[in-house]
């Protein structure tokens, strides 16, 4: 380390080293821990390491020699998930929490041999990067140029409430107030000490977790690490995001009927392709059934993709109640296929065979018709084309060209609705200006899948989301724009909470504190 002024200049952001120190009580296992995780980084507890020491001390009968214990003391430490320490093979660490050894470990921090006994260690750790070590001089004393340095603290009451839960779960606790006053003698001891004592080091950014939750304090620092400086990552979205016309159309249509009626309503499969819009209503009574002669009464609603004639069939005869919301668009394909199949063309359907709005088209086609989703040879002297709803154009163009050399006659339609082609270009023209981009919407949704594919192509960072508890940190390490859109099934309520979680990673401009 420490090659030129600007830390981040000789390394790469996967080998960060981060350090985190503070009073005990403060927060630090917890948010290192999860910072570690977030990142992929080895989480390094210095502090059970002293404890390790304190223990394997009180096991050798307390020797006087310090420098001669610390030479044949046979303690190891393993890094994963947490510092696992074993005392001749041994795992001591569940013994070493006990407040006697805090106190203990407390008193040997302040032994010369000792510490640099475990600054050995700590640094050996250190020349792999990507670690995140946790204590009291770490950024201080062992990692003076790491390239992140964060100190926590909260009022001392806090701080022993914290203590003392985490004792009392464990088993008969002592008292609170004896809990605050061995964390008052102990903050007076570890920073009162000669040797490395506990300071703020020099550049750390100081967090007061005082009623914040771990979760927030977390986002805090994730911000600080991708961010990589003082100015705050860009976020932009594309003009069109999130529900199209027939999406929003089909929602409303449910919405309204489940206000006027008490009686149940199903769908024939998802009404639209998002697991969270499903699920939410589903809550209100609005299920989706696989198989339509499982309805047997209440009310069935067409789904925005339509449905196959013969589930239509079972349904007049059922005399059931019907909601059509099939998307108009959806219909137009219908519309377009039937009338070429009318005029003695061969229809080609230009999409996924295993699409329930494809499944749909075909089902209405007396001679079926050909399902292509790449360039393929069609045997027919009048070819009809149309294309699923939701396709991308360049498939769609490509297939189409690919029959007119072969065809005599051929008659194309364009179908790929208005609302999928604006929402492909946006999202193509942004992704080449951004450093990632986040399509957001439901893993099934064939347009928000399409969107993610042309993206991809352009932008390789570039990643297909459901929700905000997909966005992983580490994504957006050292990127400056970050471009956002939705699939036209994703709730604009989702693609808002992404953004929302996006913006807690920006880096802020206020100064060292946070
Ligand atoms: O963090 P924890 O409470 O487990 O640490 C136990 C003791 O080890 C602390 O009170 C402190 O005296 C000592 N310690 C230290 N330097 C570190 C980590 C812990 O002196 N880097």
């Amino acid at each position: 380390m420490g090659q030129g002024n600007d830390p981040w200049e000789n390394h790469m952001k996967n080998d960060l080293i981060i350090t985190i120190d503070g009073p005990s009580g403060a927060g630090k296992s917890t948010v290192a821990r999860m910072l570690a995780r977030a990142l992929g980084y080895t989480y390094i507890d210095t502090g059970a390491m002293y404890r390790g020491v304190a223990l394997a001390y009180v096991k050798a009968g307390k020797p006087r020699d310090m420098a001669r214990f610390i030479g044949e003391v046979s303690l190891e430490f393993e890094f994963v998930n947490g510092t696992k320490v074993t005392l001749e093979r041994k795992d001591i660490t569940p013994e070493i929490r006990t407040p006697e050894i805090s106190l203990l470990a407390s008193k040997l921090s302040q032994n010369k041999e000792v510490r640099e006994y475990l600054w050995g260690i700590q640094r050996e750790m250190g020349k792999r990067g990507g670690i995140v070590l946790e204590g009291r001089d770490t950024g201080s004393v062992v990692f003076p140029d790491a390239h992140i340095k964060f100190f926590l603290d909260a009022k001392p009451e806090e701080r022993a409430k914290r203590r003392h839960m985490e004792l009392s779960a464990k088993g008969p606790a002592p008292d609170f107030a004896v809990v605050l006053a061995e964390m008052v003698e102990r903050d007076r001891s570890d920073s009162e000490r000669d040797l490395a004592p506990l300071i703020v080091p020099e550049g750390a950014v100081r967090i007061d977790t005082t009623g914040i939750d771990a979760r927030g304090v977390v986002d805090l620092m994730v911000r600080r690490v991708v961010s990589g400086d003082d100015k705050p990552m860009e976020i932009i979205k594309t003009a069109h995001a999130g529900f199209c016309f027939g999406v929003k159309r089909a929602i409303n249509m449910v919405l309204r009927e489940r206000e006027k009626t008490g009686e149940p309503i199903y769908t024939i499969g998802p009404i639209i392709h998002n697991p969270q819009m499903v699920r939410m209503l589903q809550e209100k009574g609005i299920s989706p059934v696989d198989d339509v002669t499982r309805i047997k009464d209440g009310i069935v609603v067409f789904r925005t993709h339509g449905i196959k004639k013969e589930e239509k069939a079972y349904i007049r005869e059922k005399n059931l109640r019907v909601i059509d919301a099939t998307c108009p668009f959806v219909k137009r394909v219908r519309n377009h296929a039937l009338g070429l199949e009318k005029e003695g063309y061969t229809v080609v359907i230009v999409g996924d065979e295993k699409h329930p709005e494809v499944k749909s088209v075909l089902s209405y086609l007396r001679n079926g018709g050909i399902v292509l989703q790449k360039s393929a040879p069609v045997r027919a002297k009048k070819i009809g084309v149309v294309s699923q709803t939701t396709l991308d154009t360049d498939t769609f163009t490509g297939v189409a060209r690919g029959l007119m050399e072969g065809a005599q006659e051929i008659r194309i339609y364009n179908t790929i609705c208005e609302s999928t082609q604006v929402r492909q270009k946006e999202a193509a023209a942004l992704s080449s200006t951004v450093d990632v981009m986040l399509i957001v919407g439901g893993k099934n949704s064939s347009n928000t899948t399409k969107l993610y594919t042309i993206v991809k192509k352009i932008q390789p960072g570039s990643y297909h989301i459901e929700t905000e508890e997909d966005l992983r940190p580490e994504w957006f390490t050292g990127a400056k724009r970050v471009g956002i859109t939705g699939g036209a099934s994703t709730p604009d309520l989702i693609i808002d909470l992404v953004e929302r979680r996006v913006n807690s990673f920006r880096g802020s401009s206020n100064g060292r504190d946070c």
